[in-house]
């Protein structure tokens, strides 16, 4: 008995070693299963020819999402003494949801509805004060800094030197997509600049038509899966998603189901391994 001790020891050693490296290899296969690209995948992106990269501007280019909820917050604030600040913020979405095929996109429609949300949870109570204060929110929101995200300024830089043409697609406000473009810097570096009321697949069809190339030559990249990934996805072109770490009820929906022409990457640095 007491001569098997020792080989009991080495067994249990041997077949936690084994345990262990086999658990091992199957973390390393899910984490390639789940979150990275196969290798092949990266290499047929490598291998198209885009002739064109788009590029989201809000959350892909510059800082915005965060502008807004600290915007919402304040209104919240404002509206504390008829709703808590959940209900004035779920009630605040449901009248941007409402407006959004009258407004469009953009920080002057959430002004609008900013207003008509304080008027309807008050019923009409809310002091000429308060949507005075609500209308300066808006004007402030208009005017914030234009703050360009980690790395942005050099993938742009690189990829306009190698000669390949870059555009922007976003949605939004046309005066106030126009006034960050230009305070960012680096509007230099784009052949072209789309503000567009939505970002459906007949949207992005339009675009690619006016730019003069098919789907399979395009590369759309951007921090919204609804909006900048899965219609490109649709009509036959490549995308490329690039999370913030916060995004629009709006635009939050499930992962595509394309695995082809779909990359994630956690940061646009990335992007230069590519091209
Ligand atoms: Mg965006």
């Amino acid at each position: 008995m007491e001569k098997q001790k020792p080989v009991d020891h080495d067994f249990r050693q041997s077949f936690r070693n084994e345990f262990k490296r086999l658990f091992q290899k199957k973390l390393r296969l899910n984490r390639k299963k789940n979150k990275g690209f196969p290798q092949k995948q990266k290499t047929d992106m490598r291998e198209k020819d885009f002739r064109i990269i788009g590029f989201d501007a809000d959350d892909t280019l510059w800082v915005n999402e965060p502008y807004f909820q600290d915007t919402e917050k304040q209104f919240c604030e404002l509206l504390a003494e008829f709703h808590p600040q959940g209900k004035t913020s779920e009630e605040l979405f449901k009248t941007e949801m409402q407006n959004l095929d009258l407004y469009g996109y953009g920080a002057k429609g959430f002004m609008l509805s900013m207003i008509e949300t304080a008027l309807r949870i008050s019923d009409n109570h809310v002091s000429q004060a308060t949507i005075s204060k609500i209308i300066n929110l808006g004007k402030d929101l208009l005017q914030k800094p234009v703050v360009l995200l980690d790395d942005v300024q050099q993938v742009l830089e690189c990829l306009h030197a190698k000669g390949i043409k870059l555009v922007v697609a976003t949605k939004g406000d046309l005066l106030d997509q126009e006034r960050k473009l230009r305070k960012s810097n680096i509007e230099q570096y784009f052949h072209h600049v789309e503000v567009m009321s939505d970002k459906k697949e007949s949207d992005y069809l339009k675009l690619l038509s006016r730019l003069e190339i098919e789907p399979e030559n395009f590369l759309m990249i951007g921090n919204s899966l609804k909006s900048d990934i899965i219609p490109v996805l649709n009509i036959g072109g490549f995308g490329i998603h690039v999370p913030y770490h916060t995004i629009w009820q709006h635009e939050k929906t499930e992962q595509p189901n394309h695995r082809d022409n779909f990359m994630e990457i956690a940061h646009i640095s990335e992007v230069l391994k590519i091209f």
